[in-house]
Order: C-alpha cells, then structure tokens, then sequence
C-alpha cells in the first residue's frame, strides 16, 4: 500500500491545483483511479451562493513566462507552477524591471525558495520567484504574459461514503487546492486515499465518508449542500501535511471531549507516544468550517508538519524529497489506529456486577493459552469494574493505563462468555 501511496503523490505533484479548474478535476480523476468505488464529483456553478460565500470565477492556466527582450525565459511557469500567483488574471505587456517588481514576490530570508502565493478573491496577477533569481534579473524591459482565463464555470469537489452498519458517519476531509507542493495538500490525499482501500476491503459499523474538496470554499460549499449529513456526524478528522518527518500532532475538536478526541488520543498514546495534542483554534485547515456555531460537528485535525509552522511551508521545499514513503505509511497506520478504536468503543454492563465474577468456571481466567492479548487477566477486571454502563472502553483504557488492544480484547471476550451486554444498544 505505502507503493501506491507514494506513486498517487508523484503522478498528482505536477498538476497545477487550485481552488477550482481543471487541475482539480484531473486531480479528483487520479484520485478516484486508486479508490475502492466511483467518487461523486459535484460541480457547482459560479455565482452561487455557499452559506455566506459566493463560488468564484472559474481559473485555468495554460502558460506563463517573463521574458528577456530576446526570448529567453526568466521565470517560467512550466518549470514550476509556483511561479505563478494562484487565480493570477490574464496579462500579455511589455514593462520595465521597474514597473514588474510589485508584482513580484519573494522570500528574502529563504533566498533560494519559490513562495506559494494565492489572489483568489482580490483579481491580481504576479510571480513568485527566488530572491537569488529575482538579485540577478538585470534592469531592462521584459515580455510579461499569463495565458489564463478567469471566467464563470464550476468549483468542484469528490466524495466517497463507504456506507457501514450504521448510518452515523465518520467524515475524513482533505482539501484539494494546493499546485506542486507535497505534504501541504498531496501526503494527505494519499493517506485518505488509502485508508478508504483498506475500510472498503473490511466490515465497518460505521459510515465513513471521505470528502475531497478545495480549501474553505469547497469544504463550505460542502458543508451548504449536505446540511442534512451534518446531524449524522459522529466523528471527524481534517487531514493535513501527513508526509513529513515531524511527530503527530493531533488538534481537538471545538468541545475538546467530543468520542474523537478521546479516541485519537487513546491511539496516539499507545502508537506514537511523542505526540502532541492542541486544542482547537479557528484558523489552520476546514475543521474550522465543520467545528462553526452552525455546525458543531465534531472535527479534529491530525497532523504532523503544523500549519504555517515548518520552514519549508508553502514554498517550493515542500517537495517531494520532504516527505517520505515511510512517514506515509506510519500516518496510514496512525490513522488505522484511531479507526479502531472508534469503531471497537462500546459501552457494555457487567452482567455479574455484585463481586468477582468467577472467571475460571467460564474459562476465562488464566486459561487464554489461545490469545495473545498482553495482561489480559488485568484487562479483564479493569473492563468488569468499569463496565457500569457508564464507562466507554475508552475511558477503561485511560483510566487503568493499559493499551487499547487489550482493553478491546478483554472486552470481547468478556461479551463472548456472557459476561457483558451492551448498553447503548451494541449487541455487537
Ligand atoms: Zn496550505
């Protein structure tokens, strides 16, 4: 699976995204290449209106260059689609150095490095290129051209429900909006990518959704077209910059106690101790979107690189040499971890509460020669004492400190010898 992973990552990293085009569309295409079933692309016109957004003029871009009287290219937007602002208006001039520099950005203290730069709502043009090539470029006119056209058309985004026992939904969002950088956008396309292969290959008790949609304005217009999904969210996940080397940082949902928060700590506890947790803050990815008054859906974010805080965020080092096959796989895992958790987490009654109950009659006490659940006899007390009907496994495996799969497996067996009964409803 990390093969494939990697491999969807390379064939999206020269396609230039933004928040609405073709770039996305051959993205949510390549996409759907590698998922277990059809994704739903929605289009939704220009001009429409989004909760308190309206969807924009669609961009495309076929080519964009400054060149030297002569013809020689100085930046040149098939080399790298960074070069050119995002949404950048149509622009064909004849100019001095003089007159171009305003249109022109840079990073002075990273000189070597292409800046990411968008203009979706202010219409603009500009390049962005190293402060190196920017120090060499002599004083003289230049040939200014972007061939692009801002014109009405669609924003679209893809989505794929993998529906489950239940009809309450596990959402994983990811936006699709960012041109030729590779963990701020492409690492987690790959991760949710894979993890619908994995979900749809098994039986799940829930129905998870993966929602592939541009930043803000696609997760909006999401979010405005399906407010009756919304209710049926039980449990969510932004997914972001899963392909560096940084510990996970997983940052909670508005409420802070909400069952994924509690989950993804529990997984990230026992699968990479190292971890961070944050609380919620309304700025970063679209968990600000699920997480608004509206909505209180119960969206956190899982991470590694944070937002806005690596050096090599939106700028052209955000390549595919910064991620790694091997940081993609371990986010798959992570995020396995997370989903079994939720779905395993029950709320069971002990149906022998008064006392001990007497194990070894059940032969379940000290004869599990067959398992190979660590601790199992102490998991099993731990589940029988704190199974009140109040206590969900979760809580048991906080409380008494040991690992979720012991816990889930104490628990099982329990449930199989009679011991435990569901009480909100799981017979399961
Ligand atoms: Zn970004």
């Amino acid at each position: 699976m990390p093969d494939r992973m990697w491999s969807l990552v390379e064939d999206l990293y020269p396609i230039c995204r933004s928040i609405t085009g073709d770039g996305v569309r051959a993205t949510l295409a390549r996409i759907e290449r590698d998922l277990p079933a059809p994704l739903l692309v929605s289009e939704v016109p220009t001009g429409t209106q989004v909760l308190d957004w309206t969807v924009p003029n669609e961009w495309n871009i076929r080519d964009a260059y400054v060149a030297r009287p002569d013809g020689t290219r100085v930046i040149d937007f098939g080399e790298s689609n960074l070069h050119v602002v995002s949404y950048s208006a149509p622009i064909r001039e004849r100019m001095s150095l003089a007159e171009l520099r305003p249109h022109l950005y840079t990073l002075p203290e990273l000189p070597d490095r292409i800046p990411y730069r968008t203009s979706y709502y202010a219409e603009t043009w500009g390049f962005c290129l190293s402060q190196r090539a920017l120090d060499a470029l002599p004083d003289d006119d230049y040939e200014v051209s972007i061939d692009s056209t801002l014109a009405p058309g669609h924003l679209s985004y893809g989505e794929l429900v993998l529906p489950g026992d239940d009809s309450a939904e596990v959402v994983f969002s990811t936006h699709v909006c960012h041109p030729s950088l590779a963990d701020d956008n492409l690492s987690s396309i790959a991760v949710a990518t894979a993890l619908a292969r994995d979900l749809a290959s098994r039986p799940h008790r829930y129905t998870y959704r993966f929602v592939f949609a541009p930043g803000t304005i696609g997760t909006i217009a999401w979010l405005a077209r399906n407010r009756e999904v919304v209710p049926r969210i039980r449990a969510g996940l932004t997914l972001t910059c899963l392909g560096d080397g940084s510990p996970f940082t997983y940052k909670r949902t508005f409420g802070g106690t909400a069952e994924i928060d509690r989950a993804a700590a529990l997984a990230l506890r026992d699968s990479v101790p190292d971890h961070v947790e944050i609380d919620f803050y309304p700025f970063g990815y679209d968990e600000r979107q699920y997480n608004s008054p509206g909505f209180r859906a119960p969206v956190g974010s899982l991470m590694r690189g944070r937002h806005g805080r690596f050096p090599e965020y939106h700028t052209s080092a955000d390549s595919l040499e910064f991620i790694s096959a091997a940081n993609l796989a371990e986010s798959l895992a992570t995020m396995q971890a997370i989903v079994d958790v939720l779905e395993g987490n029950r709320t069971y009654a002990n149906l022998a509460p008064e006392g001990e109950p007497q194990l070894g009659k059940r032969g379940l006490y000290g004869a599990i020669g067959g398992t190979d659940i660590p601790d199992l006899n102490l998991a099993m007390l731990w589940v029988l004492t704190l199974s009140d009907g109040e206590h969900d496994l979760i809580s048991i495996a906080d409380r008494s400190a040991m690992s979720w799969a012991s816990i889930r497996g104490a628990a099982e067996l329990l449930r199989d010898g009679g011991l435990l009964t569901g009480s909100d409803g799981d017979r399961t």
